[in-house]
């Protein structure tokens, strides 16, 4: 089954609105089977939405829109499809009711009449009832291929493709594709396919894709179409073993589950605690921690120590030691971690200090640099790195660095490994005076 998907909005096509809606469907689309093989961005106006679905339907089986559901004029999608495909429209009876029934629970007074133009609908089609919103889903039939309608806000999309779609692709394409996920953390792109070479040719030709992302690089292996359903698993199987071999401890999951998600199951499993003082990252490890569902378990708490002043008061970093060393240096990170465990008696510590830019480098401390420490019951692990890109990069990356740090010492693996990335060479020797 071949799809397109139209991303509907002008907000869309200004750069405003990134278009995240395709992103999801197109990845929801492939793992049910179907292979997306277009995507247009389309104003939100009658002729260019009839315009693009006609060339949708040159090349795909399966059209998927996104946008133009709600109840404003510039919400068009309905009637331009239904224009497109000689189709009447008319109001769905179940869905006017729940338009009612949610508009009476959460707003006051009387609904405008145009909110009933979300439960317009053309005639013939399935409707998907919205879980989380308004306006529906629905499925056209049209000679043989099919259209379906979706709203532009994300969490709604999201949720009648979920609960919709992919059981309808799936079931439509009569095709499950296999795949092995394996994610790594602190391996550049670049080393790991080197790792990896022969991994497609073992496994009969399955395609493999190097996704780097926010938490490091994920490996995805997509099986061949023609192997046997019987053999698959064990064929994911043996995709995973590959990699998890050659990756060695740079692999963090071998299923769909963030670093931070990782490193809470560990702190979980020993009943333990982790405190964050931060100074580059003002937050954001805090932040990613608590981004997982239920982290309250195992996350103390934090502060956000920017200034010197704080990092003394609030961290027990000494005077000396930001005296001797300056405020981005080892000894900073290691106390940092020491005294945030110590202040918040936990199991745990982690400390993020670094010139995150695009000011503050030194030709000693260029921009980028950063030094992360964890400690715990087992000693304290310290890395110095030099990390590239903007600010919000190095801000990012110095957050996965301290995850994956933190990572080791819960799992007893050495402080960094052969191949690692962002870590700067060992310093030559002095010279001799
Ligand atoms: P509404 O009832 O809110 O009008 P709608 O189905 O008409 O819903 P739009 O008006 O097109 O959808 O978009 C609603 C919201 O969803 C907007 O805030 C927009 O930024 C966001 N959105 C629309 N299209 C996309 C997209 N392709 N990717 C990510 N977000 C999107
Ligand atoms: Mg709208």
């Amino acid at each position: 089954m071949r799809a397109e998907v139209l991303s509907i909005g002008n907000e869309v096509l200004s750069g405003r609105t990134l278009d995240t809606n395709f992103q999801f469907l197109a990845r929801l689309l492939e793992e049910a089977g179907a292979r997306v093989v277009g995507h247009q961005a389309v104003p939100d106006e009658e002729g260019a939405i009839a315009e693009a679905l006609r060339l949708a339907f040159a090349r795909a089986d399966l059209v998927l829109t996104t946008g133009g559901l709600g109840p404003t004029p510039d919400d068009l999608t309905v009637e331009a499809v239904s224009a497109a495909l000689d189709l009447a429209t008319m109001f769905d009876a179940p869905t006017l009711a729940a338009v009612e029934a949610r508009w009476a629970r959460l707003m006051r007074g009387p609904m405008p009449d145009r909110n009933r133009r979300q439960a317009l609908v053309p005639a013939g089609a399935t409707v998907w009832p919205n879980p989380v919103g308004s306006a529906p889903g629905v499925l056209i039939a049209h000679g043989g291929k099919h259209v379906a309608l979706f709203p532009g806000v994300p969490e709604e999309m999201r949720a009648l493709a979920v609960q919709f779609l992919a059981p309808w692709v799936r079931a439509a394409s009569g095709r499950t594709v296999e795949y092995a996920l394996v994610r790594t953390v602190g391996i550049a792109e670049s080393v790991l396919e080197e790792r990896l070479a022969g991994l497609s040719a073992a496994l009969g030709g399955a395609w493999v894709a190097y996704l780097p992302g926010q938490g490091g690089v994920d490996v995805r292996v997509t099986l061949p179409e023609d192997v046997a359903p019987e053999e698959r698993a064990r064929l994911a199987a043996r995709a995973r073993d590959y990699v998890c071999e050659r990756a060695g401890d740079h692999v963090f999951a071998t299923e769909d589950r963030t670093l931070e998600e990782v490193v809470g199951a560990l702190l979980t499993a020993q009943s333990a605690h982790v405190a964050v003082a931060e100074s580059c990252t003002g937050g954001l490890l805090g932040g990613r921690i608590t981004a997982t569902p239920g982290s309250s378990v195992y996350f103390e708490g934090g502060v956000e120590c920017y200034s010197n002043a704080s990092k003394v008061a609030l961290c027990g970093v000494r005077p000396e030691t930001l005296e001797a060393h300056g405020a981005v240096s080892e000894e900073t990170a290691r106390e940092l971690a020491e005294g945030i465990r110590a202040r918040f008696g936990v199991g745990y510590g982690v400390g993020v200090t670094g010139i995150a830019g695009p000011d503050g480098g030194t030709p000693e401390k260029p921009v980028g640099t950063v030094h992360v420490a964890a400690t715990g019951p087992q000693g304290t692990y310290h890395r110095a790195m030099r990390l590239f890109g903007n600010r919000a990069q190095v801000r990012e990356r110095s957050v996965t660095a301290a995850l994956e740090l933190l990572r080791r010492l819960l799992k007893g693996l050495p402080p960094t490994t052969p191949g690692a990335m962002f870590t700067p060479p060992a310093a030559p020797p002095a010279p001799r005076p």
